[in-house]
């Protein structure tokens, strides 16, 4: 089985990458790609815990935004590790959700609730991605919530009072940074309505222009029609689609592999980047 979107603890995964690994390999999974928000910190980790039967995608989730404030996941896969803009455009998003979190905290606190930025710290590491699942762990260390969810869901949703957005790339210059470093880029979600607003089809023809890969077509955030729309967006535009579980550990209920990417639409992905680069024993 495939795997093409997971999240460990470098960022709001609640795994390590390695009991990433063990648990994949539990699972069935033979090939996952480890794709935190805007790292490939965990990658290093991920690798040193591979074993036969399992091979990694090295990869990452980057966070975007468009013109008109309407946020955007693209999937970065199989790029080169090494290249410097796409690591230097995810520290400086990274560097940015610091002052982002400072100021939702700010609202949170206007009215009225006691929460600071050292509780959320507390919730990651050194290096960590940091994003609101954190301040969801500390709020509910406050005894203010009792889970992440319904921190999402009464606080911390898109459309809140206390959502601030961080700076994050236009999609298209996403596209551009993960091709010219060799990767392949795979929308993530794009349908996912309970979220927020989602993109345009004029928006998703800029993506397309701008080099898309491919397309998350099987997750657990799209409806049958939503997946019937994407189905028809891909193969009218020769676009890859793909499958996957966006796994976070305990911190959201999605099961490794619940959704999954064919043999052949995963072998006309990895097809389209510059080199092989899964990291197998
Ligand atoms: P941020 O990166 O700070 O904008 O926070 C967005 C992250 O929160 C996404 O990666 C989601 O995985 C996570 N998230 C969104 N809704 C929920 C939810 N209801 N429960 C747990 N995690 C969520
Ligand atoms: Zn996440
Ligand atoms: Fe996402
Ligand atoms: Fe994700």
């Amino acid at each position: 089985m495939i795997d093409l979107h997971t999240h460990s603890n470098y960022s709001d995964g609640t795994d390590s990458p390695a009991q990433l690994i063990n648990k994949a390999l539990a699972a069935g999974v033979t090939t996952i790609a480890l794709t935190d928000h805007d790292s490939v910190a965990g990658i290093t980790e991920a690798t040193n815990a591979l074993r036969n039967g399992i091979s990694l995608v090295p990869g990452a989730e980057i966070s975007c935004q468009t013109e008109d404030g309407i946020s955007v996941h693209m999937l970065g896969l199989l790029f080169d590790l090494e290249n410097s803009e796409l690591i230097q455009t995810m520290a400086k998003t990274r560097e940015n959700r610091h002052g982002r979190m400072q100021r939702i905290i700010e609202r949170i606190n206007e009215a009225g609730i006691d929460i600071s930025m050292s509780d959320v710290l507390a919730e990651l590491s050194d290096g960590e991605t940091l994003g609101r699942p954190h301040l969801a762990d500390a709020l509910i260390k406050k005894g203010v919530v009792s889970s992440r969810d319904e921190a999402f869901t009464e606080m911390l949703h898109n459309k809140s009072k206390f959502y601030v957005a961080h700076y994050s790339p236009k999609p298209a210059e996403a596209i551009a940074l993960i091709k010219a470093a060799g990767g392949v880029a795979v929308i993530a979600h794009p349908m996912a309505s309970h979220r927020g607003r989602t993109i345009s089809y004029e928006t998703f023809g800029d993506l397309i222009s701008a080099g898309l890969d491919g397309i998350e077509v099987d997750h657990r955030d799209h409806s049958p029609d939503e997946k019937t729309a994407l189905i028809k967006l891909a193969k009218d535009n020769n676009l890859v689609m793909t499958g996957a579980s966006d796994y976070h550990g305990n911190g959201k209920l999605n099961l490794l592999a619940e959704y999954t990417t064919s043999n052949d639409q995963w072998d006309a992905l990895r097809s389209r980047a510059n080199a092989d680069r899964v990291i197998k024993l």
